[in-house]
């Protein structure tokens, strides 16, 4: 089973467009033509034009958010086929801080991820449990619970471009990265509770990522671990050669 790997760059609410456009400058050069892994950029909105004329395609740009409904009177939301018609090929479905700081709950992150199949943007879904719940030994079941609300009521015929991240709220954004052992138990419940919902074969076929205070100096561990299939990265993502030194990882 190969299961290409992506490495996203999730720049969160940083970088003007100005400062997307220097990024790009030192980025470019670096990433070069590299083809072994897909890579993603999702910069803030006012960045996306700057990443889309950046990328000729070397790598795909998506949003880090976005509603559920094609058009409304929904002041500050954008849609997907305003997305589609930037260009962008990804969306970022779900993080954390979406979910804990703008109450975004497992049935909108469900109605955005069919919103975006049904709009031919490749999703990227993120899970993943709190320090409390995997404390109290709930990871296993917040897991199951995040996945089977994004996708219960999908076939796996409209997931096909389907991603999932898993990041451990713990790990984001604090230096405490997950060991490549913990991640990859994780990536094991997310990949049979998505083999029970939509068959053995597409679960074999799915890339699961891991996020949560990747930096280059971990990236190789991580990645060296069979069922970790690419990696969202924040903090990590916003230095040109930091980030084309996680893209460029050394695999074993
Ligand atoms: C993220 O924002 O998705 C993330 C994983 O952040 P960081 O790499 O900074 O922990």
């Amino acid at each position: 089973m190969t299961r290409k790997p992506l490495i996203a760059a999730n720049w969160k609410m940083y970088k003007t467009p100005q400062q997307a456009a220097e990024y790009f400058r030192a980025f470019l050069p670096l990433l070069g033509d590299h083809s072994r892994d897909d890579v993603a950029i999702f910069p803030p909105a006012p960045a996306l034009f700057v990443a889309l004329e950046a990328s000729f395609g070397k790598f795909g740009v998506g949003a880090q958010n976005m509603h559920w409904l094609d058009e409304g009177a929904y002041t500050g939301e954008i849609s997907a086929p305003m997305l589609r018609g930037a260009g962008c090929t990804h969306v970022l479905i779900g993080h954390s801080e979406r979910r804990r700081h703008f109450g975004e709950s497992d049935e909108q992150v469900h109605l955005k991820l069919a919103q975006a199949l049904k709009h031919s943007l490749v999703p990227v879904v993120c899970v993943g449990e709190s320090d409390a719940e995997r404390e109290h030994g709930h990871t296993e079941d917040v897991l199951v619970r995040q996945i089977s609300a994004a996708i219960g009521k999908l076939s796996a015929h409209q997931c096909a471009p389907l991603v999932i991240a898993y990041e451990p709220i713990w790990a984001i954004g604090t230096g405490k990265v997950a060991t490549p052992h913990i991640a990859a138990e994780a990536h094991h419940t997310i990949r049979e509770e998505v083999s029970r919902i939509l068959g053995r074969a597409f679960a074999e076929n799915l890339r699961i990522l891991y996020g949560g205070s990747v930096k280059p100096d971990n990236i190789d561990a991580l990645m060296n671990e069979p069922e970790i299939d690419g990696a969202l990265v924040g903090g990590a993502s916003l230095d040109p050669n930091g980030f084309s030194r996680i893209v460029r990882y050394s695999a074993s």
